[in-house]
């Protein structure tokens, strides 16, 4: 098969990211954009001006999810969709989500000007929040675009100042969307998103892309302990039921849960906890943290649950402690399909980049479309397997080689349509470069 190799220009993509990364409520190197925040309104003002600059059909749904897509020749047909998500975690970098919207947008580009004719249509996806910032919620508009999140669930949600998402979904301009027409139909016929890996294997490896083939499955857990507050120099040890020193002994017996296991599979965090009074000479009364537990195995995820309840409850009751324990999310893991997985792998084989298989062990949006179509995941390295802080990076050509085997994988995947004018029909698989 002759092609010509696609004309992408990795400066573009680094443009697009160094301009999306303005749109920020922190100062640079920093990045912080929150859902529905003044700097998230502009950059998805911006961001649809670039789809529609494309000659994309741009959308919207309740929730914010932002559609813009490449109507193929028979629009019939389920569409081969791509995509990420834009928004950013407070003080942290400019890559992760950004790079699967603005390198997809580039994909679109060099398939146009190569003279595609796609088949199927090609849409470019911007999730709504996927990082769990605002709500606690993580990947809130693909659970509620797969059905993960009901019109009531989202009706109830309130940020931590009390500021409601349907207020701020009014706000966005999203007010005429009913939020009860929301699950994705018709479904998909794949999705694919580009993403930095956030971990060390790639760059340790050598690897230019890695095709991921599962995401590990994540679940979370709020945990509140309930003892009596008092003056921390009249309160006797002995008639103590102290919040914190619970809280302590229960933070230590869930790292040891997970650990115990012995895989690397299987992580588990304490990343905050909440005091009160919260003070310096006052006993705690109560304490509250949320856990993160996430395994590639549903089951040994489960089992580590159960442990990590059983043990805090033992710690509760030796300690005279009242203990809530509050399911969050428990989400399944997702398997990526062998087809796209083995397309991902060839695609990078025939653009001459190493490529491995791998798991992912953050979550993305693509665990929640993978319950309405198959789904893949390419990952590309990013520097120490840094993420979600300023430090952040992937170089021009490591954006550019994951561009590339998504933009081949797009072409594929889409089918081919009517034969494009010979005098731009330059890259087609099958098709000679006219001379
Ligand atoms: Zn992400």
């Amino acid at each position: 098969m002759d092609q010509a190799p696609l004309p992408i220009r990795s400066e573009r993509i680094v443009e697009h990211l160094a301009k999306l990364a303005t749109f920020s409520s922190s100062p640079p190197p920093e990045v912080t954009r929150v859902l529905f925040s003044a700097p998230d309104l502009a950059a998805r003002e911006w961001l649809q001006a670039r789809f529609v600059e494309e000659g994309l059909t741009v959308r919207h749904d309740a929730v914010g999810n932002l559609f813009a897509r490449w109507i193929g020749e028979d629009p019939e047909l389920p569409a081969v969709a791509t995509g990420s998500h834009i928004d950013a975690v407070p003080h942290s970098g400019r890559f992760d989500g950004t790079v699967g919207v603005l390198g997809a947008l580039e994909a679109f580009r060099v398939l146009r000007e190569s003279g595609l004719n796609p088949k199927r249509s090609l849409e470019i996806v911007v999730f709504t929040a996927e990082e769990p910032t605002r709500f606690g919620i993580s990947c809130l508009g693909s659970r509620a675009l797969t059905g993960k999140l009901a019109p009531q669930d989202l009706e109830v949600l309130r940020d931590e100042a009390g500021v409601s998402f349907d207020s701020l979904r009014v706000g966005a301009g999203l007010a005429h969307l009913p939020l009860d027409a929301l699950v994705l139909s018709p479904r998909y016929a794949a999705f694919l998103e580009l993403h930095i890996e956030q971990g060390p294997l790639l760059e340790r490896e050598g690897a230019a892309i890695g095709a991921v083939e599962a995401i590990a499955a994540p679940a979370a857990y709020r945990v509140r302990w309930q003892g009596a507050a008092g003056h921390a120099g009249t309160m006797l040890m002995s008639d103590r039921r102290d919040a914190l020193a619970g809280a302590a002994e229960g933070i230590l017996a869930i790292e040891r849960a997970a650990v115990e296991w012995g895989t690397i599979d299987t992580v588990a965090t304490v990343g905050q906890i909440a005091v009160l009074p919260g003070a310096l000479n006052a006993v705690a009364g109560s304490a509250s943290f949320g856990i993160d537990l996430r395994d590639i195995d549903l089951k040994r995820r489960e089992a580590v649950s159960i442990q990590i309840r059983e043990a805090l409850e033992r710690i509760a009751r030796r300690r005279s402690l009242e203990l809530t324990w509050e399911v969050v999310y428990e989400d399944p893991p997702a398997s990526c399909d062998p087809g796209l997985v083995a397309q991902i792998l060839e695609s990078a084989d025939r653009l001459g980049f190493g490529a491995m298989r791998m798991i992912s062990r953050a979550y993305h949006d693509s665990l929640f479309l993978a319950l309405r179509c198959p789904i893949a995941m390419i990952f590309i390295p990013c520097r120490d397997g840094r993420s979600h802080c300023p430090e952040e990076y992937s170089s021009p050509s490591q954006i550019e080689a994951g561009v590339r085997v998504l933009a081949d994988c797009l072409r594929v995947l889409a089918g081919y349509g009517k034969s494009p004018d010979p005098a731009t029909a330059t890259v087609l698989p099958g098709r000679v470069r006219p001379r």
